[in-house]
C-alpha cells in the first residue's frame, strides 16, 4: 500500500495516561517496517478553505486559535497541545490525499491509507469531541466531491465507535453514503438502526449496532447483507473506509471479538464491494488502541493489498446478529 504519513502528526500531545498517543503511529510504522511493498508518501497539509467546507467556519476559527493559545481540556477526552492545530492540518491533509489519489486510479498494491492523528469521526460540524478535532473523512469526501472527481462518496466506518461526526455532516445529503459497523451502548451513544439519513440523504445513512462480544463472523454476515446491498444500489465512486482497530478482541476499551484475521476478511469484502462498484478506494485511521493489535491490524490490511489471502472464520453470525441485520434490511428496504 501506499501509507499518507507526516512526523508533523507525532506532535499532537494528549499528555501521559491518555489512550490516543503518538505511540499509536510509532506502533504502526515498527511493525510496517518488518513487510515489504510499504511506501510511504508525506502530503500537503489540508488547505482551511477544505475543513470550512464540511466545519462551521467560527468553530473552526476557535479551536486554532484554542491550539494556538497552548492547548488545554477541550472537553474531558478531548486534549489539545499547542501542535494540535498543524497535525490536525497535517491529518486532513493525508485523508484529502487518499482519496484523491484513489478516485484517480491508485488500486492494488497501491491503494492509499492515511496514517494521521489525531482522528476524526467524532468531530461534528461545530465541535470537537471524543478525540477528534476536525473530520477528516469528511474532508476528505467533500474534497473529491468539490473537485469533481466524484459524484457520489461511501463511507464504511469500522471503528467500534459510531462515527457521529460523519453521520451528522452527510445526514441530509444524497450523495454521500455514511454506513457504521459499532458496538451498541459505546460513547457517543448514537448510531441506531433507526438513523437512516433525512430529506435527500433518506437511506444514505445505514447503521449496525453490534451487541459487545460479536466477532469475525458476526461482522462478515453484517458486511454482506447489509453493506454490499446498500452500496450496490448506491454506486458511489469512490469509497472511504474510516479505519479504526478498536473492535479487536485484545482492544483494551472495547468489548467485541475482532481478531487480526477478521480485519485481512474485512479487507477482503471492502475490496470486493468497490469493485463491484467500480470505486476508488482508501483507508484512513480512526481508532485503535492497544499497540499490538493496532499495529498489527493496519499491518495485515497492508498484507491484502499486497497478495495475502485472508482464511475464511469457523464461525457464522449469532442469533442477535441475524435478527439485527434483519432491522438494519428492513430500515433501509435492502
Ligand atoms: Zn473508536
Amino acid at each position: 500500500m501506499q501509507f499518507g504519513y507526516s512526523e508533523t502528526c507525532l506532535d499532537h500531545d494528549t499528555g501521559p495516561r491518555h489512550p490516543e498517543t503518538p505511540d499509536r503511529l510509532r506502533a504502526i510504522r515498527r511493525a510496517l517496517a518488518k513487510r515489504h511493498g510499504v511506501d510511504y508518501v508525506e502530503s500537503d497539509p489540508v488547505a482551511q478553505a477544505r475543513i470550512e467546507a464540511v466545519h462551521d467556519a467560527e468553530y473552526v476559527a476557535e479551536i486554532k486559535a484554542f491550539c494556538e493559545n497552548g492547548g488545554g481540556n477541550w472537553d474531558p477526552d478531548t486534549v489539545a497541545s499547542a501542535a494540535t492545530w498543524d497535525a490536525t492540518l497535517a491529518s486532513a491533509g493525508l485523508s484529502e490525499w487518499a482519496a484523491h489519489e484513489a478516485v484517480r486510479g491508485a488500486d492494488g498494491r497501491d491503494t492509499p491509507f492515511a496514517l494521521g492523528r489525531p482522528p476524526g469521526h467524532h468531530a461534528v460540524e461545530d465541535d470537537a469531541m471524543g478525540f477528534c478535532f476536525v473530520n477528516n473523512a469528511a474532508v476528505a469526501a467533500q474534497a473529491v466531491l468539490d473537485d469533481g472527481d466524484a459524484e457520489r462518496v461511501a463511507v464504511f466506518d469500522w471503528d467500534v465507535h459510531h462515527g457521529n461526526g460523519t453521520q451528522d455532516i452527510f445526514y441530509d445529503r444524497g450523495d454521500v453514503f455514511y454506513a457504521s459497523f459499532h458496538e451498541d451502548g459505546l460513547y457517543p451513544g448514537t448510531g441506531k438502526v433507526s438513523e437512516t439519513g433525512e430529506g435527500e440523504g433518506e437511506g444514505t445513512t445505514l447503521n449496525v449496532p453490534l451487541a459487545a462480544g460479536a466477532g469475525d463472523g458476526d461482522y462478515l454476515y453484517a458486511l454482506d447483507e447489509t453493506l454490499a446491498p446498500a452500496l450496490d444500489r448506491f454506486d458511489p465512486d469512490l469509497l472511504l473506509v474510516s479505519a479504526g482497530f478498536d473492535a479487536h478482541r485484545h482492544d483494551p476499551i472495547s468489548r467485541m471479538r475482532v481478531s487480526t484475521e477478521g480485519y485481512a476478511l474485512l479487507t477482503d469484502r471492502v475490496r470486493d464491494v468497490a469493485a463491484d462498484a467500480g470505486a476508488g478506494l482508501a483507508f484512513i485511521l480512526e481508532g485503535g488502541y492497544g499497540l499490538d493489535t493496532l499495529s498489527e491490524g493496519v499491518a495485515i490490511v497492508h498484507e491484502t493489498f499486497d497478495g495475502r489471502t485472508p482464511i475464511d472464520p469457523d464461525e457464522g453470525p449469532n442469533e442477535k446478529t441475524e435478527l439485527l441485520v434483519d432491522d438494519v434490511r428492513d430500515a433501509l428496504d435492502l
